[in-house]
């Protein structure tokens, strides 16, 4: 039987109608089968890890029911973006039209070449635990059981005294 399984994704994007490509990517989304999508609102975040000089990102979370593995709902997103004008090959220092990366999937731990779960880099980025805080702040990563709430709370009270180093 094929269980289904909560699942998070957040969506990026600085080139073209970001808006405009986020609404169809949740539409791919759900007719490849997610279901009970929730979206949060979209915010503009300064691009990180970038080449000095890439313009702003548009970022949003998405919860929504998933009833396969997580290699193929990864295979899904890659899909996507491709279908939004992101080539195969790409540097994840460069602009893109569509970035779709697969935050938490139920309380599974992955780590394998191509898929690692929960995202690695989540907890250090304000622009995933933000949106995701906004429709899943009791989400608890499986990992460390942390809430999503908690981990926003604990990277904003870091980036504050970090602030107040760097003003000494
Ligand atoms: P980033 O999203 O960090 O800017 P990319 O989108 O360019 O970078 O990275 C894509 C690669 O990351 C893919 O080859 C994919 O297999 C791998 N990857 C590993 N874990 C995940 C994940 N949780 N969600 C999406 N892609 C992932
Ligand atoms: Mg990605």
């Amino acid at each position: 039987m094929i269980k289904s399984v909560k699942i998070a994704v957040l969506l990026g994007g600085n080139l073209g109608d970001t808006a405009a490509i986020f609404d169809r990517a949740v539409e791919k989304l759900r007719s490849g089968g997610v279901k009970s999508i929730r979206r949060s609102a979209v915010l503009k975040n300064p691009a990180v890890d970038c080449v000095p000089g890439t313009a702003d990102f548009l970022n949003a979370a998405l919860t929504g029911i998933w009833s396969g593995s997580a290699g193929e709902l990864l295979a899904l997103c890659q899909r996507i973006e491709r279908e939004e004008g992101r080539p195969a090959e790409h540097s994840s220092r460069e602009s893109r039209t569509l970035d779709l990366d697969l935050i938490l999937f139920g309380d599974e731990c992955i780590d394998q070449m191509n898929l690692k779960v929960p995202h690695p880099r989540a907890r250090q980025r304000k622009f995933v635990l933000g949106p995701l805080a906004e429709i899943a702040p009791d989400w608890r990563f499986p990992d460390s059981g942390e809430s999503v709430a908690d981990a926003l709370k604990k990277l904003e009270a870091a980036e504050c005294s970090q602030t107040r180093e760097e003003a000494r």
